[in-house]
């Protein structure tokens, strides 16, 4: 397809203010000239990066060299989104927080998307802290108080990314495949009709879901020692699988790890380990490789999931929810260096290195959702998507990067046909009209059954404490 063939989905009436600009914002950054129109004068970059300058001005986008703080975001964003209304700030930076960003936006009527809620420095690194602080849930709850303050008023979607982002769209697809294969009747819900797709989760007897991914991505040269390298930031990466594990805690629970501990306010639809993340395994399928270890790295969507498809009774107690939780099993030259890491205390490695579509020879993103527990077990619906592929649909990524970069795209594009719908989170979009837009940029996306469940091949030559009932408890998901 030539670049004239792309659809215009919309024009952006006003600045566009992209903060960070590593891997997710190079790539992002030509699908917004792809498909919107805007002046090319009003777009500006946020970044302190010193690497990134010559490219940007060659493209003749201005650059503000500057490392968003507490103390200087209100200086530096003021005068950029002052009568920017109309404008978008498109926010993939690492270090600067969400909520305060998001808030200044709105005031000025300015479009917001991030992909994940990000707090200023020091909160995930805070030894004063408990871990209860260090959760991800903490983090919503930040942004959820923002939205109640401050409900309706102009767009600002939280979370867009591929997962959290996508991942939730393809969690409704995924129920309405499974009702058409098990011959269920349903009246899809509208998109604002949450209780009508919790009740849907419910009633097709879902008792929990994976964001199951399996990164097969593989450089060119062999990972050196003491350096940490992925396929996406390092940084977001190594700050999340130093938080607490955490997952959506499902109602058909029987057993809970001793280290688990709950949460004393909100919806509590989640709780947490008191071990790391990244340093925690569980038991998952992703299609070509089947069975794999998959790390319970914490993730908003697993909240917003667990939470979003939740039945009350009628005194308001839990009647359904899902166990909802990451697994990933990063690239192997991630997983290497996790290994390392921790072997080290913990210490990160002082070289950190993203590994651009180039360093990379083969391999594909494989990244859906397992709905398992059901009449038909389990059920994986995503996208699965090549090097190869994601090369030759758009410049400057993976295939990690791209199932994120076109999540923006199609977040942004819902914002533009949805202004004034306040703080919102993936769940709660039209995931029809997201996918839409989307899909051509996700190799396929496909649905696969599989009989596999975590019981499978135990118990073998050892001890092993598993709930032969009930395959899906996360008793026998859980790696101990
Ligand atoms: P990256 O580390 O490659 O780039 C981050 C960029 O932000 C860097 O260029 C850095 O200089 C800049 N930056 C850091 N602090 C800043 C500040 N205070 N002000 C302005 N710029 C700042 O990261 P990436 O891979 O591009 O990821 C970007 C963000 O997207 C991260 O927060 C990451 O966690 C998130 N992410 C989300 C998903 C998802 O699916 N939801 C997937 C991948 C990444």
């Amino acid at each position: 397809m030539t670049e004239a063939a792309y659809p215009i989905y919309g024009e952006i009436n006003g600045p566009i203010i992209m903060i960070g600009f590593g891997s997710i914002g190079r790539g992002t950054l030509p699908l917004i000239e792809r498909h919107f129109t805007f002046d090319r004068t009003k777009l500006v970059v946020i970044d302190p990066r010193e690497d990134i300058a010559d490219d940007l001005a060659e493209k003749g986008i201005r650059h503000i060299r500057t490392h968003l703080t507490k103390d200087n975001y209100k200086d530096v964003m003021t005068p950029l989104v002052e009568g920017g209304k109309g404008g978008f700030c498109v926010n993939l930076s690492v270090d600067a927080s969400s909520v305060d960003l998001m808030k200044l936006c709105r005031k000025h009527d300015v479009l917001y998307i991030d992909t994940v809620v990000e707090p200023w420095p020091g909160f995930y690194f805070d030894d004063k802290a408990d871990n209860s602080a260090r959760t991800n849930y903490r983090l919503r709850q930040t942004m959820l108080k923002a939205k109640e303050k401050h409900p309706g008023g102009t767009t600002a979607i939280s979370t867009c990314g591929a997962n959290p982002g996508m991942v939730s769209w393809f969690v409704k697809q995924a129920l309405v495949n499974l009702a058409s294969d098990m011959g269920v009747e349903i009246e899809e819900p509208r998109t604002g009709d949450r209780e009508g797709w919790a009740k849907l989760m419910q009633t097709l007897g879902v008792k929990g879901v994976h964001v199951a991914e399996r990164d097969t991505q593989r450089a060119r040269e062999p990972k050196p020692f003491g350096t940490f390298w992925n396929t996406w930031s390092v940084e977001g990466f190594i700050a999340e699988g130093l938080q607490p594990a955490e997952l959506g805690w499902g109602s058909h629970e029987t057993w809970k790890p001793k280290n688990a501990r709950k949460h004393k306010k909100g919806s509590k639809a989640a709780i947490y380990l008191e071990q790391p993340g990244a340093d925690t395994r569980v038991r998952t399928w992703c299609p070509t490789h089947g069975a794999q270890y998959g790390l319970l790295v914490t993730h908003n969507e697993a909240i917003s999931i667990a939470d979003y498809f939740t039945v009350r009774d009628e005194d308001d107690k839990v009647a359904f929810r899902p166990t909802c939780h990451y697994a990933y099993h990063p690239c192997n030259d991630a997983v290497l260096s996790l290994y390392e890491m921790f072997g080290n205390g913990g210490q990160a490695q002082a070289v950190q290195h993203v590994l651009t579509e180039d360093e990379l020879v083969d391999g594909a993103d494989e990244l859906g959702v397992l709905l398992y527990g059901h009449e038909k077990n389990a059920y994986w619906y995503g996208s699965r998507l090549t090097l190869e592929q994601a090369r030759k649909l758009a410049p400057n990524q993976n295939a990690t990067g791209l199932q994120v970069s076109s999540a923006v795209l199609a977040g942004m594009v819902w914002a533009l046909e949805n202004p004034d719908v306040g703080i919102v989170e993936a769940d709660e979009m039209d995931y029809r009209r997201c996918l839409e837009i989307q899909k051509p940029y996700l190799g396929p996306v496909e649905g696969h059954y599989t009989d596999w469940t975590p019981l499978d091949g135990r118990p073998g030559f050892f001890p092993d404490d598993i709930d032969k009932d009930d395959p899906w408890q996360f008793r026998n998901i859980l790696v101990r």
